[in-house]
């Protein structure tokens, strides 16, 4: 019987391979690293082809060491870095430029000329998103406007666009299949969330053909089957969702109001708001989790630009610590930050400040400051980033939040997820498997090629490692959270130009 699932899980720095048995229990799972291109301050790019070989290779390590028989492997789910474009050709699947990576500032002044001339409303209204280079709109624009001939190519049907799960699809069906998921489709700023539809007068106003856009299909469902030369069979591809809404997928928050958050380099609060769309009035940005059937689930998402980066700088830019995990022991050797705040603003402020030109601030120092302290300070910083995205989400979804999910590679940090739950007086959950992400693309593809038959099914399948409960005084969790903003207000509007 077929009961296992393979999931890519191609992120920012590699790309790897998870294979899944019917219990959610991760078999094998194989990574590789592939290289960042910085050609010019603020610019990010990727070299696709190595994307792709980097894929390939770890799926077909991952599906040596476990030995399973193509034939036993009921389905592939896709998960994603986001808004990255890749521009390719028709015929030979060839990109014609480097990728465009999300972290990649190159757009900032169309964007800022876009604001400028009043757009803003408009795009939210239609997107859900604030106009930031972060998304593929201008990053394809860009890509059409400095490449020669492109746009007319594209006029042709000669050129494709995509994000990554889309360049990956076109490749693992051997080029007989342009499409990509709502999730991803969200992110690129062309998408009109509520008709669910590529937006003509978004193509119109970054002037992409429509040509060169794939087609939108359900998160999950069978988009199509990979090339018999790939794994010696024929497999569908039967799941699709961006990495933080594969996330939320992968942390069962399938109900309106239950909410994950990751802490990785970045922090990704996201918000399942069911069927309603949420506009929000706090910064924080509306988007697709997840599309089944008919049934569209929105959420609502915020970022905070430098979480576990804080814990590395400490580590590589200071030489505090020896090793990210190490923080937890030293943070642990004093029982308070001694008064010490650590605003990690390294490359601005996201949601709900959205400041770029605010910088790291510590205050509060002392005499008797150490580096305990100092390290307390960062794990609590944190935790108190978190804390301004669930009060800006619970402003503007006016939902109850019961409880919060974590992963990502610092949520291994107990003392992080006690002071999570201290400072936001939630309990929070950490689940057994922390490889949300993989487990999300794959449990897509597992729903839709009947591996599990619903929702239900695939909750049976996970279970909370821990549970950390708020064991902090209402009171001196107002006191805190004033002396947290209080020291925000110090790391604000820091850089003049
Ligand atoms: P990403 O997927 O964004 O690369 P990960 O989910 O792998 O990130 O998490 C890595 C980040 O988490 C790093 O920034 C690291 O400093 C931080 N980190 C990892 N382990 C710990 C820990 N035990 N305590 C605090 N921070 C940690």
């Amino acid at each position: 019987m077929k009961k296992y699932l393979m999931a890519l899980d191609q992120g920012t720095t590699s790309s790897r391979c998870i294979i899944f048995d019917d219990k959610g229990r991760a078999l094998v799972s194989a990574a590789k690293e592939f290289t960042q291109h910085f050609p010019h301050e603020g610019w990010v790019e990727h070299d696709a082809e190595e994307i792709w070989e980097s894929q390939l290779s770890s799926a077909k390590a991952a599906f040596e060491k476990s030995g399973l028989s193509p034939a036993l492997i009921a389905g592939i789910g896709i998960t994603n870095q986001r808004e990255t474009a890749i521009v390719w050709e028709k015929e030979s699947g060839k990109p014609i430029c480097p990728a465009i990576v999300w972290q990649c500032r190159r757009t900032a002044a169309i964007c800022e000329k876009l604001v400028a001339d009043g757009y803003a409303e408009m795009i939210r209204a239609k997107t859900g998103l604030a106009i930031d280079p972060y998304f593929s709109a201008t990053k394809l624009q860009w890509i059409l406007d400095h490449t020669e001939g492109a746009r007319e190519r594209a006029k042709k049907g000669e050129l494709l666009f995509g994000t990554v799960d889309s360049f990956l699809i076109y490749r693992l069906t051997g080029g007989r299949v342009h499409a990509t998921d709502p999730s991803n489709a969200a992110r690129t700023m062309l998408y009109n969330i509520h008709t669910m539809e590529w937006d003509k007068d978004l193509l119109s106003l970054f002037d992409i053909p429509a040509e060169m856009l794939p087609k939108v299909l359900p998160s999950s469902g069978v988009f199509g089957e990979t090339d018999p030369t790939l794994f010696g069979k024929p497999i569908p591809i039967a799941g699709v969702a961006g990495d933080q809404q594969a996330a939320l997928f992968g942390q069962c928050c399938f109900e309106a109001g239950t909410v994950k958050n990751t802490y990785g380099t970045g922090g990704f609060l996201l918000m399942n708001t069911g069927e309603n769309a949420i506009s929000s009035q706090n910064g924080l940005l509306t988007t697709v989790g997840w599309q089944i059937g008919d049934s569209v689930a929105y959420v609502l998402e915020g970022s905070v630009f430098v979480c576990g980066a804080a814990i590395q700088w400490l580590r590589d830019g200071l030489g505090l610590l020896a090793s990210a995990a190490e923080s937890e022991a030293i943070a642990n050797t004093v029982k308070d930050t001694g008064g010490v705040y650590f605003v990690p603003a390294l490359t601005g402020l996201g949601t709900p400040y959205w400041d770029p030109y605010a910088r790291g601030t510590i205050v509060g120092l002392s005499r008797g400051t150490t580096r305990a302290h100092l390290v307390r300070a960062t794990l609590e910083a944190m935790a108190w980033q978190t804390v301004d995205l669930l009060e800006a989400m619970k402003r503007d979804a006016a939902l109850p939040i019961p409880a919060l999910r974590v992963d990502g590679g610092a949520s291994a940090n107990n003392l992080l997820l006690q002071l999570q739950s201290d400072f936001s007086a939630l309990p929070i959950l950490r689940p057994a498997c922390i490889e949300t992400t993989a487990l999300g693309a794959a449990n897509l593809a597992g729903l839709a090629v009947g591996v599990f038959k619903d929702l239900d099914d695939i909750c049976r399948n996970i279970a909370v490692e821990r549970t950390f409960t708020p064991a902090l005084s209402e009171n001196d969790r107002q006191h805190r959270l004033t002396d947290w903003h209080r020291a925000v207000e110090r790391a604000l509007k820091w850089v003049i130009d």
